[in-house]
């Protein structure tokens, strides 16, 4: 009887062991359980590598991606099946350069109906004023998406008392580098200037650099909002970020040419950053996919009517001069026609509107109406042709600066539209290729671990889509309409988009980097 068993076993066991268990056998036999949440199937995967799309399921264990491959479903018990057949399936998108507060709009459904599981918050030299407190807060809120935050220069110059002043003293220099030091430990992914702003149009290349070691010495990186993007400005504007990039990684903001023109113009930008690199210096760019910036009407107005000098002396004894001054900059951007205002009482209007129908030139609008502070506006400044060439650049990757409340429709149609137009209609870029520019180059520039990429291991942060159906519906006259087409979007393993329908549950984490 005992042999017959012993025999019985052996038998047993050499059938069993005469076929290799499949791959998904032996990731099961790893496993402590056989129930696991959410299983994808039959899609194609698009791992954000840049590699080619294979087809394969993704199971998914609490907010962790545990197989990729051929999931036998026989097998093993699941909460939530997701049928992907004929669709996608991708890493969520990361926005390296967004705006909007947490605390006001958690839900961010904006980014979410495009795809986007991850933005990067504190850009352009802005960031909250008590980085610790804010951090918390936004946790506890629990957004929408992942935030990741960027401690900003101009924010840090206003809180160590220099703010205005281009010649801060030995002592101010070293709270500044010290406020730095302490925010970049709270957890921030690295430092963003906003140089052609106030307070940071008064920061010296001394200082920067200064604080630039500061940032490498942490193991982050500088993101700038470079100190002119004009034509005849940006190269010099270029190098000085590329100077600061002795001392750490910097990517250069929405990367444009104010009123250049071509491909071959992009060209040279991209040359200056290619020999960087050869220099070894580490240098990246995001850019938005449309034409026209936005931001406050202040950037037309010269330094000197800015804070903190006073606007109204300055009116009152050099309004000439203001005036010739407002009307060169406005023409050399493609004329009032091509500034379109976005904020009350003038939302919806041209500038050149607005002159005509208080029938006055619009540098006196400008001047005595709407004033430095006055406004926020679309610029039609950028040209398709030069922007198109900077996206397709292997190390250049998308950004919105788009937020839910501001008036621009990259704010909610950029990642949307990369897909719609650069991949669907102009094939432009290849799907594997824009994937990759949304997703795993942006994680690993900014220094996101675990996200960016379909992989075990890997935050569940994925979206299930077919790119035919991707519609960007925001324009210029109506910015704040979702975009279309995704079927599903996780956010942490949790599903916070099913069928167009946006989750009233918020899954996002308030990320940080040491
Ligand atoms: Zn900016």
């Amino acid at each position: 009887m005992k042999l017959c068993y012993v025999l019985s076993s052996c038998l047993l066991l050499s059938i069993a062991c005469s076929q290799e268990p499949s791959a998904f056998e032996q990731f099961l036999q790893q496993q402590p359980t056989r129930s696991f949440d959410v299983l994808i199937t039959h899609g194609e995967i698009i791992d954000g590598t840049g590699k080619e799309a294979y087809p394969a399921d993704v199971l998914i264990q609490a907010d962790t991606i545990v197989y990729i491959g051929m999931v036998d479903t026989a097998q093993i018990e699941v909460s939530k099946r997701i049928d992907a057949t004929g669709r996608t399936i991708t890493p969520g998108f990361i926005d390296t350069h967004a705006h909007g507060n947490p605390l006001e709009t958690p839900g961010f459904s904006n980014f979410l109906a495009m795809g986007v599981t991850t933005i990067c918050l504190g850009q352009d030299g802005s960031s909250p004023e008590n980085m610790h407190t804010w951090m918390q807060q936004v946790a506890d809120t629990i957004p929408g998406v992942n935030v990741a935050m960027f401690v900003g220069h101009g924010s840090l110059r206003t809180q160590s008392g220099i703010q205005y002043n281009p010649n801060p003293t030995a002592e101010q220099l070293g709270k500044l580098g010290q406020l730095l030091k302490d925010q970049l430990e709270a957890g921030c992914f690295g430092m963003s200037t906003g140089l052609e702003y106030v307070p940071g149009v008064y920061a010296s290349e001394e200082e920067l650099e200064s604080l630039a070691k500061i940032v490498g010495e942490k193991g982050k990186l500088i993101s700038s909002h470079i100190r002119n993007e004009d034509d005849d400005a940006v190269e010099a504007s270029i190098r000085e970020l590329l100077r600061q990039g002795t001392y750490c990684p910097v990517h250069v903001s929405h990367l444009k040419v104010v009123y250049g023109k071509g491909a071959e113009r992009a060209e040279e930008i991209l040359q200056l950053l290619a020999d960087a690199r050869k220099r070894g210096i580490k240098v990246t760019a995001d850019v938005y996919p449309y034409t026209a910036s936005y931001t406050g009407i202040s950037i037309v107005f010269p330094e000197w009517a800015l804070p903190p000098h006073n606007y109204q002396q300055v009116v009152a004894q050099k309004r000439q001069e203001l005036s010739t001054f407002l009307r060169n900059k406005v023409n050399q951007r493609n004329g009032p026609e091509a500034t379109l205002l976005g904020t009350a009482p003038y939302a919806g209007k041209t500038l050149a509107q607005v002159a005509a129908e208080k029938n006055k030139s619009f540098e006196a609008v400008l001047i005595d109406d709407i004033q430095p502070g006055g406004a926020s506006g679309a610029y039609f400044v950028m040209d398709d042709s030069l922007q198109a060439r900077f996206l397709a650049d292997s190390l250049v990757m998308v950004c919105s600066d788009g937020s839910p409340t501001s008036r621009h429709p990259r704010g909610h149609g950029t990642f949307a539209r990369i897909i719609e137009d650069f991949v669907v209609k102009d094939s432009l870029l290849s799907l594997e290729e824009a994937v990759r520019k949304m997703t795993s180059l942006s994680a690993q520039t900014i220094g996101i671990e675990k996200r960016g990429l379909l992989k075990p291991g890997y935050q569940a942060d994925i979206l299930v889509f077919d790119p035919q159906k991707i519609h960007a519906t925001a324009t210029y006259e109506n910015p704040f309409q979702l975009a279309e087409g995704f079927s599903y979007v996780l956010v942490n393993g949790a599903i916070s988009l099913e069928n167009g329908e946006i989750s009233n549950e918020r899954h996002g984490l308030l990320l940080k980097r040491y």
